[in-house]
């Protein structure tokens, strides 16, 4: 079938758009990646700046955009966490971190090795934010962007696109619990996007709220040098109230009832706490100050709408895609099988549905979600539904599915996680999975 070569803006260099650029590369297409920071890796680029509102409420404060600690290892082996056909090994390089779930700046590494290895970088624009995306005519979209040099004279560039795909990461936003009286309450408050490192909380007394792998990794982090840390999470028994294991200044705690004027809190379990610091681990909301689609495409309770397999809104399909919606997923995997079916799908290679069927296929999504009790906040959260999910993708790119043994992996490390909680970074079971993947990526390597 002849096929279409199409110009194609991809917002953001993070391992979404990497990827995407180079599938969208790899199909013919004339692609542009628009890159706000100065090098690839998104997420992965981690520094010591925070934003000046520690809770990321005004909407005009200067962003820091990656939401990273200097303690983070990764929370996913690393056989589970590549790309399918560019494996994360281990580099025989002093500079590199050889562990299984290794620290922050490897992954970093190890998407700069992806950009290089397939001359991505050539592909990116630095420091050049996008600020908006329109509609232009003809199914045509005009971006305009802004070069962060030009910060004193301010010029921006507008350009057409055939299609626009977006990849701009969605762990930046804060998201913020609501809780009674929180206004009179007269400690500090932050959001987990604003953690580095816990010196600042010496000697004092932290609530944390949220369950989530940030929450847990960074209550030990300050354990270590805090007076107490009380974790409040809403996953649990109203009447919840528990020392952590292996910890003599750590409690678990049921969700905050209320806080007061003098400092307290007060759990739904009824203990009550003097506190310094609230920190809120609650996650991050999806945010795309730039798009304009007339309404066509709206973020509702953390819901991006609509969007047809998570990626394509029907009435705008091809010409604008999201890579990157699902949550509680293997990231890069997912990012890669999205992209490959965008890319085949603009140029005419693997054929979408009618905007009405895709549009009565959201619909029925939202019917058995709703159906199951899962609220709209969750919509794009997949976890066991994600192989299903790449297995369709794959399916309908024409390539190889999910690998049987990743998904092995996830499961084993998932079930370490729950028996070895402080140390299943660092001791496992799946001696013979892990071995049989090394094996096989020794291919990758000779
Ligand atoms: P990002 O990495 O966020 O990249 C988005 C890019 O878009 C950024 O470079 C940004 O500068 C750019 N951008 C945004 N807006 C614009 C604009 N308007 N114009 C131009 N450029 C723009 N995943 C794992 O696989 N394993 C883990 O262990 C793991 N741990 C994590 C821990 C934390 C604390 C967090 C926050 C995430 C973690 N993740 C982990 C998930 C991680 O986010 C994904 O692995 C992945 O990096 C997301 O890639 P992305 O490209 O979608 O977004």
């Amino acid at each position: 079938m002849p096929t279409k070569s199409r110009r194609v803006a991809v917002i953001g260099a993070g391992a979404a758009g990497l990827v995407a650029a180079r599938e969208l590369h790899r199909e013919g297409h004339a692609v542009v990646v628009f890159e706000r920071g100065n090098q690839v890796g998104g997420t992965w680029v981690y520094t010591p700046q925070v934003e000046p509102d520690p809770l990321g409420l005004d909407p005009t404060r200067p962003i820091v955009f990656s939401s990273l600690y200097s303690s983070l290892r990764t929370n996913l082996p690393r056989e589970c966490m590549g790309f399918r056909d560019y494996p994360f090994i281990v580099r025989q390089d002093e500079e590199r971190d050889p562990r299984r779930f290794p620290g922050h700046r490897e992954v970093l590494m190890y998407l700069k090795d992806f950009a290089t290895e397939f001359g991505i970088e050539e592909m990116v624009r630095f420091e050049t934010e996008v600020v908006k995306v329109g509609m232009a005519g003809n199914g045509k979209w005009k971006v305009r962007s802004k070069r962060s040099s030009d910060e004193i004279n301010v010029g921006f560039d507008d350009e057409i696109y055939d299609a626009v795909v977006v990849c701009n990461g969605h762990f930046t936003e804060p998201h913020i619990a609501s809780i009674p009286g929180i206004n009179l309450w007269p400690g500090k408050q932050l959001h987990s996007h604003n953690y580095r490192v816990p010196d600042p909380f010496r000697d004092q007394v932290v609530i944390l709220i949220g369950s989530s792998a940030s929450a847990v990794d960074i209550s030990r982090d300050i354990a270590g040098v805090a007076k107490e840390v009380h974790v409040a999470s809403r996953s649990v028994a109203d009447e919840t109230y528990m020392k952590q294991p292996g910890y003599d200044n750590m409690w678990c705690h049921s969700m905050i009832e209320c806080v007061c004027e003098d400092g307290t809190l007060i759990f739904r379990n009824g203990k009550g706490i003097l506190a310094d610091v609230i920190m809120h681990c609650t996650g991050y909301e999806y945010h795309f100050p730039f798009l304009e689609t007339n309404g066509t495409v709206s973020v509702d309770d953390n819901r991006v709408d609509p969007l047809y397999k998570h990626t394509f809104p029907p009435t705008l399909a091809p010409w604008l895609s999201f890579i990157g919606i699902p949550r509680k997923i293997i990231p890069f995997p997912v990012f890669e099988l999205q992209s490959k079916w965008v890319a085949g799908v603009l140029s005419g290679r693997i054929m979408l549905p009618s905007q009405e069927e895709m549009m009565e296929d959201v619909k029925a999504f939202y019917s058995t979600i709703g159906a199951s009790g899962i609220p709209k906040q969750y919509t794009h959260f997949m976890d066991e539904a994600q192989f299903e999910y790449c297995n369709w993708l794959a399916a309908q790119c024409e390539c190889s599915g999910y690998e049987k043994w990743r998904e092995q992996i996830f499961r084993a490390g998932r079930k370490n996680r729950r028996v070895r909680p402080e140390t299943f970074r660092d001791e496992w079971d799946d001696h013979d999975l892990v071995l049989r993947r090394h094996e096989e990526f020794t291919k990758y390597t000779s």
